[in-house]
């Protein structure tokens, strides 16, 4: 239809310097976890309020060994929502505990409180919120929950950083809080993640954890008495990630910038014309990590999101989906999950689509990307 580029709705920038700074690793003799690891590290806990953060070489990771270092396994239960990435809910699995799910609220499309607090039991131990496409839930609801029924909480924050709660930062308060440098995310470290903790001994099991168990004693001592993995980031990856997170804060402005532009094209009747629900106008909280619409349920017999995303491709414009309900997958059906368990999850997991949204984005791409939208929809 046009001559333009395809527009993708997600995609990494890595600028100049950043490339020159991954080359000097590469040449200085020390690729894996080194200097680089330890100062981003460093920067990461001074931007989270001075709270000790360890990096790791996924977002995965990070959530599982918060769950470990909170000692859960087998016979415990985890609360999270069915509206994530798989990973916030294979975690649990992997630690021997069993996954438990509350329907997400339709307007923020994060797990709803209500839902959640209805579903401890004696065996919860831990909860697992997700800041979808970075809009965090009502943290002060959240812990007053978590301390009413002494419960950890791992707070999924990939999507979420340079988000923030009533003018306090994503990760500077609350518990475990976990964070990815995945390509895609707001700022990158190729592949990555960080855990913010508590305290020294927390830190301690983490470094453990993601390194075989291992504890190290004088210049030759050394013993194991936990099982670990191998999940340390390396001077690459935290070279990369460093780059990036130096512009966070003109990052995340300019992500608020970019869907205040998507709002003031799409009108104030979009929604009664086109039948489509636009995501909550937050400009304070949101770090705009995804910008998503809810389309409409089709007349005409079609699958409403396959035709959509269909037609946006043929205009030259990607699209995504973020997510389909984790319970509705094979191996959750497996495990006793079924449709109809959470209705709402399952409205917006099969109409939710993400449009464009990344670092190096135009004003122009976005006013492309809603007139596409709107032509899809007439
Ligand atoms: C990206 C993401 C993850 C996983 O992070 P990885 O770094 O890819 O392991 C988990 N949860 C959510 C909500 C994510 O967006």
């Amino acid at each position: 239809m046009s001559q333009q580029p395809f527009l993708p709705f997600s995609k990494p920038t890595i600028d100049e310097d950043t490339i020159a700074a991954v080359g000097e690793v590469l040449r200085s003799g020390w690729i894996t976890s080194g200097p680089k690891v330890q100062a981003f590290e460093s920067q990461l806990s001074a931007y989270f309020g001075g709270r000790p953060v360890c990096t790791f070489n996924s977002g995965t990771c990070t959530m599982e060994i918060a769950l470990r270092i909170a000692g859960i396994g087998a016979g415990d239960e985890v609360i999270t929502t069915p509206i994530s990435w798989v990973a916030t809910a294979n975690v649990i699995i992997e630690t021997g505990a069993t996954p438990v799910f509350a329907d997400i609220d339709p307007l923020t499309h994060n797990i709803d409180l209500d839902k959640l607090e209805s579903a401890i039991t004696p065996r919860t131990k831990a909860i697992i919120p997700v800041y979808l496409a970075g809009l965090p839930i009502d943290m002060d609801r959240l812990y007053a929950i978590a301390n009413k029924h002494q419960l950890r909480v791992v707070e999924d924050a990939a999507q979420a950083l340079g988000s923030s709660w009533n003018g306090k930062r994503i990760g500077a308060f609350g518990d475990f809080v976990s964070f990815s440098f995945q390509a895609n995310k707001n700022i990158t470290s190729s592949e990555g993640g960080c855990l913010v903790l508590n305290n020294a001994e927390e830190v301690r099991l983490a470094e453990k954890y993601r390194l075989q168990g291992v504890t190290r004693n004088g210049f030759d001592g050394i013993d194991v008495d936990v099982l670990g993995g191998k999940f340390n980031m390396t001077d690459v990856a935290a070279a990369i990630g460093l780059g990036q997170f130096a512009h966070i804060d003109a990052i995340t402005a300019h992500r608020r910038h970019l869907a205040q532009h998507y709002f003031a094209c799409f009108g104030s009747d979009f929604t009664e014309k086109y039948g489509a629900e636009l995501p909550i106008p937050d400009f304070q909280n949101s770090n705009w990590h995804l910008f998503q619409l809810i389309l409409p349920e089709r007349t005409d017999g079609k699958p409403a999101r396959a035709t959509f995303m269909e037609q946006m491709q043929a205009m030259g414009v990607g699209v995504g989906y973020h997510y389909p309900p984790i319970h509705l997958f094979t191996m959750y059906r497996a495990l006793g999950f079924k449709e109809g368990m959470f209705p709402v999850a399952e409205r917006i997991g099969r109409l939710i689509v993400t449009l464009p949204m990344f670092n190096a984005m135009k004003i122009s791409d976005v006013e492309r990307a809603v007139d596409a939208v709107k032509c899809a929809l007439k």
